[in-house]
């Protein structure tokens, strides 16, 4: 912690600037100069507040200089994680892509979704059961057995499961039939919810809070790596900012600043970051020029008649075209799609028997 004292601040004053370091457990290194006193205090805490110090009378600005998260910093651990979800590895050289609707609807919709997900080379099926609707009246999904549907459809093509948990209470059930748990943008900052998680051994997918710092992001990440589970993908899917001509702003500046200061993977979800259709793909094409290990995309069969979400659902064809175009961009930086190689039984009869 670099602490800065006024422009004639006095010798009482740093002296008391000094010793409440001192009762703070920090050894101080002190260099005046002819205008201005500079503190360094070694020894930070990572939940000491900065304000005790700020308060005090003389000092001009307090900076901290080490993080205020320790589990998921690149100090801590220099390798990028790898979030193993049987077989499939995020976090690796190879993009991950997961689509599905928003919300799992029917046997038909999430069986369609995932034959055109594994035939497209995506990897891992998304469908919401459980539902954060910001109206109680929109559909609030089908609960369990939307669960049961996403998962025999995900087996019927070799697919892996995302599906949202709302609450520390439907772990246990969501863990039943999915391969990584999703924590919704407004239950980021649901720290019960977190701690649960972190308890569980199934990997977690903490999407960013709507009006979420990047630093605040990493700190739900802590939370749940430090109850245990080191299982982590963080989710960009935008932010709310004062423009209104998207839904959300999709910050992808976030991928390279997470990357610099986490191991952990970090994906983009360009559905719920633009929330129209035509600006999901070239969002999606940007993501992957900025280094995220994977998308998330929003797919129906029928996206006029989607019970959420249709507005930003791609066409099964669009979603073909945007794989297509990832895969181009993904060779141009030196990386590639995770797909099932060839002639595998996904899709196939054999991979449904
Ligand atoms: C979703 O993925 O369907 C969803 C509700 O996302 P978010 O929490 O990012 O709004
Ligand atoms: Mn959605």
């Amino acid at each position: 912690m670099v602490i800065v004292m006024q422009e004639g601040a006095s010798e009482p004053q740093i002296e008391a600037v000094i010793d409440r370091l001192n009762d703070n457990g920090f050894d101080v290194h002190r260099s005046s100069g002819d205008r201005h006193t500079v503190l360094g205090a070694i020894g930070v805490q990572p939940d000491f507040d900065i304000r005790h110090i700020q308060l005090l009378s003389g000092v001009s600005d307090v900076y901290r200089v080490t993080s205020p998260f320790k589990f998921a910093s690149r100090t801590w651990k220099q390798d990028p994680t790898i979030v193993d979800l049987g077989g499939v590895r995020i976090g690796a050289e190879e993009l991950v892509v997961m689509a599905g609707p928003c919300s799992v609807e029917s046997e038909d919709q999430i069986m369609r979704s995932a034959e055109c997900v594994a035939e497209a080379g995506g990897r891992v099926l998304r469908g919401g059961a459980f539902k954060p609707r910001s109206s109680p009246y929109s559909f609030q999904g089908l609960g369990e057995k939307g669960l049961v549907l996403m998962r025999k459809a995900a087996d019927s093509f070799d697919l892996r499961v995302v599906t949202e948990v709302m609450d520390a209470d439907q772990i246990n059930l969501v863990s039943g039939y999915a391969d990584l748990l999703q924590v919704g943008a407004r239950n980021m900052q649901n720290y019960t919810l977190l701690k649960a998680l972190g308890q569980s051994e199934t990997p977690v997918l903490l999407k960013r809070g709507l009006m979420s710092t990047i630093t605040e992001w990493l700190m739900s990440a802590e939370y749940i790596l430090s109850e245990g589970n080191h299982n982590v993908v963080l989710c960009e899917r935008g932010i709310r900012t004062f423009e209104t001509s998207t839904r959300n702003t999709l910050d992808l500046s976030a991928v390279p600043v997470v990357r610099a200061q986490s191991h952990l993977p970090v994906i983009v979800d360009p559905s719920h970051g633009t929330g129209i259709r035509n600006n999901v793909m070239p969002m999606a094409r940007a993501a992957v020029a900025a280094g995220a290990d994977g998308l998330m995309v929003e797919i129906h069969p029928d996206p006029d008649a989607a019970l959420s979400d249709g507005p930003q659902s791609l066409y099964f064809d669009q979603f073909v075209h945007m794989m297509n175009e990832i895969r181009l961009i993904a060779a141009a930086i030196g990386r590639s799609i995770n797909e099932k190689p060839e002639g595998s039984a996904a899709g196939s009869a054999a991979g449904r028997a």
